[in-house]
Parts: structure tokens; sequence; C-alpha cells
């Protein structure tokens, strides 16, 4: 397996950084994850895009421009062989002595991959359970919409959620109102109404939410965003995940009690089924010979 790390293809268990580096000290860096499928990266520029612009937020400088961050994508999938596969690019602010961010420091940029086909069957058959966790959203200290390698509220979350026998948690607000999974968007659906919270709420609006949004309103299904609190998750007729990895994600409990009669749902269903579509015509378009 082959790792980039800061400018070489190295074999993956020597891929290493500086201890000083500062995205191990500080967290002080941002990252992406992206799908590749049949050996096609999905959604490349959206991720590289994204990767980018959360890079000048924080003011970290002297990456590659995107067409060349995309090359490198492309060429750990090719070196790798990957067909089906996670990719994830980490760049950090680089090395520095101490606690000051040192402009000077060339950033570090690291990108790896594992093949991935997906999560477990059975959680598209039977739907997945979710919890609420009390822990809360860091929204006022830094704004979520930043995927940043900051991710502590979501790993202690992602622990609540392994304790209590669920496969994701649900983070809210600080008033309480449902903001995002750990690794995932939320949408619910109450009497043919599909709505999602609003980026403005606090949450990484993630690029998988704003094609199942897009979807939805292809289908002519009315979904909008809207605030809603943990109680609309209970009293839904169908809860869905969103992300890279799990794509669409029927939910059938949430705290432990069924919702939808505790089948996947008919709306969460034809959303999976659109997505799978929009991502053999994304692999068609790209196999087109350029003009
Ligand atoms: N929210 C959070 C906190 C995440 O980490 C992720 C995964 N990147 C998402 C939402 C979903 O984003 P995407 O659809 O871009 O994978």
């Amino acid at each position: 397996m082959w790792a980039y790390v800061n400018g070489a293809f190295v074999p993956d268990r020597d891929a290493v950084v500086s201890v000083h580096d500062r995205g191990f000290r500080y967290g002080d860096g941002v990252f992406d994850t992206l799908r590749v499928y049949d050996g096609r990266p999905f959604l490349l520029d959206e991720h590289v895009g994204r990767l980018v612009a959360s890079s000048k937020t924080l003011g970290i400088g002297g990456l590659p421009p995107e067409n060349a961050l995309s090359a490198l994508i492309r060429e750990v999938i090719s070196r790798n062989g990957f067909s089906n596969a996670l990719i994830r690019t980490t760049v950090s602010r680089g090395v520095s002595d101490g606690w000051e961010p040192d402009p000077a420091a060339r950033p570090s940029l690291v990108v790896v991959g594992r093949a991935f086909s997906g999560y477990p069957d059975h959680l598209y058959r039977d739907g997945a359970s979710i919890v609420v966790t009390t822990i809360r959203m860091p929204a006022s200290d830094l704004d979520p919409v930043l995927k940043s390698l900051n991710r502590l509220p979501q790993v202690q979350a992602k622990r609540e959620a392994m304790t209590r026998g669920a496969d994701e948690a649900v983070l809210c607000t600080d008033t309480g109102l449902v903001a995002e999974g750990c690794v995932s968007n939320v949408f619910c659906v109450d009497a043919g109404r599909i709505i999602t919270p609003p980026a403005s709420v606090g949450l990484l609006p993630g690029i998988t939410r704003g094609v199942v949004i897009d979807l939805a309103r292809r289908e002519g299904l009315a979904c909008d965003e809207a605030p809603f609190g943990p109680e609309d998750l209970q009293g839904a007729d169908e809860v869905f995940l969103t992300s890279t990895g799990m794509e669409v994600l029927p939910v059938t409990r949430v705290d432990g009690r069924q919702i939808g009669g505790g089948r996947p749902g008919p709306i969460a269903s034809a959303l999976r089924r659109r997505y799978h579509i929009r991502i053999r015509e994304s692999g068609s378009e790209r196999s087109l010979p350029s003009p």
C-alpha cells in the first residue's frame, strides 16, 4: 500500500509525520474523506474544494493548487489499484518548535487510502440505531463548517454510542436543536416532508447532504432545511443519515425506540437508489472521451 506524505510516495507502514507536527500537537489542520467507486473518485472537485476552503479559513497557505491535489489523490488510487476505497487527505500547518504558528512553516500534506466497499449490508436492510447524546456541538468555539482535525466532541459521542450499543450518535446544539451525527448529517421525514437542520444551527453541511437534497427535489419531494429537536426524531415517519461512507443510511431506532414501524422507510430507500444512480452517472460521464 502506498501513501503520499509531504512530496513523496512511501509504503503505508513508513508513512509518518513529525512528532512536532501541529496537527498532532494542536489539531491545527483539516481533513477530507472521499469515496472511490470502481476506481473513480466520486465528487472529487467538491471534496478538494472543501479541503482547500477549510485550509484557507485557517490561514494555512502553501498547498498545491486544486488540480494538483486532485492529481495526487488520483495517483494514490492508481498506485494502490483501488477499486472501492476511502481516501483521506490531511493537511496541517506543519511543524513548529513552539506554540506560536510559524508563518514560514510549510504545511504537511498526507493522502492515504484503504479498501472500502461500504457499511455492512444489515444496516441498510434493518436500519441503523442512533442515540441522542448530551455532548453538545462546539459551535461557539469553532465554526463546524470547517472540517478541522478537532473531533473530540464527536469522538466522545461515538464512544457513548458504542457503549449504548448504537451505530451513531446525534449531537445537539447548546439550545437543544438537532445538529448532526458524529460523522453524518441527519434527515427526518414527517408527513412526506423531508427536513434536515440548516447549516445556520452549526453543523458541517456534508457533501452527501447537498447531493441528497438535490436528488430529493429533482424527484419532486418536499425537502427543506429547517430546525428540529430530538423529540421530532422520535415522532418521525422516517429518519436517515447521510455521509460519504454511509451514503443514505436508514435509521429504525432512536434512543432504543423503534421509529417508522422499525423498517427502513420508502423515502430513504428511494433516495439511496437515486444516489447510486448518481454515482453510476458520474462514472459514465468521466469515462466519456474529452472533447
Ligand atoms: N458531519 C460531520 C461532523 C462529519 O464528520 C461528516 C463526514 N465528513 C459529515 C457530517 C458528512 O459529510 P460528507 O457527506 O461530506 O461525508
